[in-house]
């Protein structure tokens, strides 16, 4: 029976062989990899990946698409919302030395949330590859003092080194989106500054909320009220401050005595 796409879980599904074998390419998968696949829908990507792989898994939450998967005994079918799913567990339970490789073409309505979800299991990963909209991919990799730095540049560059690795138009797409798309990997750095995500996901929350303004309209009266009184460079605009400075800032005031824990 032919499947009625399901706006509500972002479903576009790709059609189109070439971009279908790019991706493919791109990923690049070996039999023995724990990979998983996030929305693996009618399986445009999951057969090719299968045939290279042997066994995989995915998770995905809509009902019908799950129970279609499971007819394939080669694949693991989680059904359920990717944001609720433990992948240092599915890691253990992989025992994938080498590390998860995480790919998908998400859905565009929740991919920062699932973004954000993956961050904290990074040290569980050894790659992720995911469909975005171009635009959120462009956000991801811009460098610091371009007019596309953005909240998301900083908490993503922070934990991975991305690079975008194709583009997708809609056509590959049905139905197709309105927007255009693209192929980012992210590799998790082997070594990175201990920070509080919590407490860096706020200050540059706060340092991006109007920017335009110069910090001292912002962040400054924020960090005023935080009761830090260190050092920083307030008369710049959020987009002008390297990721390495958002993290430095966000360590001191972790460190501050008196400022409250989160
Ligand atoms: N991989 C397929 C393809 O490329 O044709 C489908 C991609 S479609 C853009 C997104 C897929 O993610 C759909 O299968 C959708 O049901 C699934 N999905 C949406 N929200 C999800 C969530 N929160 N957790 C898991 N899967 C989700």
């Amino acid at each position: 029976m032919k499947h009625i796409a399901r706006k509500r879980f972002g479903q576009n599904f790709l059609h189109d062989a070439s971009a279908i074998a790019a991706i493919v390419d791109a990923i690049a998968p070996k039999p023995g990899d724990a990979l998983v696949e996030i929305g693996p829908g009618l399986g445009a990507l999951t057969r090719p990946l299968r045939e290279r792989l042997g066994r995989m898994t995915v998770v995905e939450i809509d009902r019908d698409l799950a129970a279609r998967l499971r007819n394939d005994p080669q694949l693991r079918v989680i059904e359920s919302d990717v944001l609720r799913v433990d992948f240092a567990q599915l890691h253990a339970e992989m025992a994938a030395s080498g590390g998860l490789r995480i790919v998908g073409n998400l859905p565009y309505n929740v991919s920062t949330p699932i973004l954000f979800h993956l961050l904290a299991f990074a040290h569980c990963v050894q790659d992720q590859h995911f469909m975005l909209q171009k635009e959120v991919v462009q956000r991801i990799v811009a460098p610091a003092d371009s007019s596309e730095f953005s909240r998301l540049s900083v908490m993503l560059q922070w934990r991975y080194a991305m690079e975008k690795v194709l583009e997708v138009g809609p056509e590959c797409f049905d139905p197709a989106p309105k927007v255009n798309s693209a192929v980012v990997r992210m590799t998790p750095l082997a070594a990175v500054p201990h920070v509080n995500p919590a407490r860096l996901s706020e200050l540059v929350q706060v340092a991006f909320s109007q920017r335009r303004k110069l910090m001292r309209n912002t962040l400054g009266p924020w960090l005023d009220k935080e009761g830090f009184s260190g050092a920083f460079d307030l008369q710049r605009r959020a987009q002008e401050v390297g990721v390495d400075e958002y993290v430095a800032l966000a360590r001191q005031l972790d460190d501050t005595p008196g400022i409250k824990p989160l």
